[in-house]
């Protein structure tokens, strides 16, 4: 499943080739996705110019003057930009044609991606506008994790892969992040202290950022959705590690089910 890195890397890769950039056409193969495309937003979108591509979360947002494109990937989604005439493949189901000869290609065998249009402020959309804070922006800081740990029982691991307190920390990097900050996955969200909900919210930023760095150097104008990205696995301290030494300390990496996902983590180094 794309998490937050491969959506911004997605990001990255695609907005050079939109931005700017006239869209003639927007072709519609298989409407019946997560929900269904809304008839006539091939109209809205024809010969409208993209202002901008910007990222909330999962979701991508493709700007005009007229309204946002708001995409996402869901399961198994991606999108590339290539040569408008090649010839599209079995789950390619839609194209996004730019004036020039290239077009943004959807793929999604699963079909739990999705494509809205919106007229409003794309903030306000029913989608977005519970989403929590970013992991990157002002409002996810020590003193907001810390005060929304407090009180709380919840294991800190199932605590920060909750999207209604950030958004974007999926399993391996709520794995990782819980590694580089020295906390055990099962200790209580409410016991991690000030200087602990410091590290984490820092841990979280630089494996995320690592995270979209590497992603968007392995990957340049095909951006695959799917996994992890590229080279990223090699850096990884314990996720899917189980049994292998810590690169820290030696100690066999150990492995338990926490909330239907699997949680790597080393005993040791963790507390
Ligand atoms: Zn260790």
């Amino acid at each position: 499943m794309p998490e937050l890195p491969e959506v911004e890397t997605t990001r990255r890769g695609i907005a050079p080739a939109l931005t700017g950039k006239l869209i003639t056409e927007l072709i519609v193969r298989e409407r019946r996705l997560r929900w269904p495309i809304e008839a006539g937003v091939e109209a809205k979108i024809r010969d409208q110019t993209v202002r901008s591509v910007a990222r909330r979360a999962k979701y991508l947002l493709i700007g005009f003057d007229c309204g946002t494109a708001i995409v996402h990937l869901g399961m198994s989604g991606s999108l590339r930009v290539l040569r408008a005439d090649v010839a599209p493949k079995l789950h390619d189901h839609w194209d996004m044609r730019v004036a020039g000869g290239a077009a943004l290609r959807f793929h999604d065998p699963r079909r739990f991606g999705s494509l809205h249009w919106t007229e409003r402020d794309p903030a306000a959309h029913p989608l977005l506008t519970k989403l929590a804070p970013e992991p990157f922006s002002n409002d996810f800081d020590a003193e907001y994790l810390f005060r929304a740990t407090r009180r709380r029982a919840v294991a800190i691991k199932l605590l920060i892969m909750n999207s209604e307190i950030v958004v974007g920390v999926g399993n391996i990097y709520a794995s990782e992040s819980l590694f580089r900050a020295g906390i055990s996955p099962r200790r209580a969200a409410g016991r991690i202290s000030r200087a602990q909900s410091r590290e984490l919210v820092a841990a979280i930023r630089q494996v995320l950022a690592e995270a979209i760095q590497i992603g968007g150097t392995t990957l340049r104008d095909y951006v695959n959705a799917a996994g992890v990205p590229g080279y990223f696995r090699q850096k990884l301290f314990v996720y899917e590690r189980a049994g292998e030494p810590c690169r820290i300390c030696k100690t066999p990496i150990k492995q338990f089910a926490q909330g239907q996902r699997s949680t790597y983590w080393c005993p040791r180094c963790q507390k």
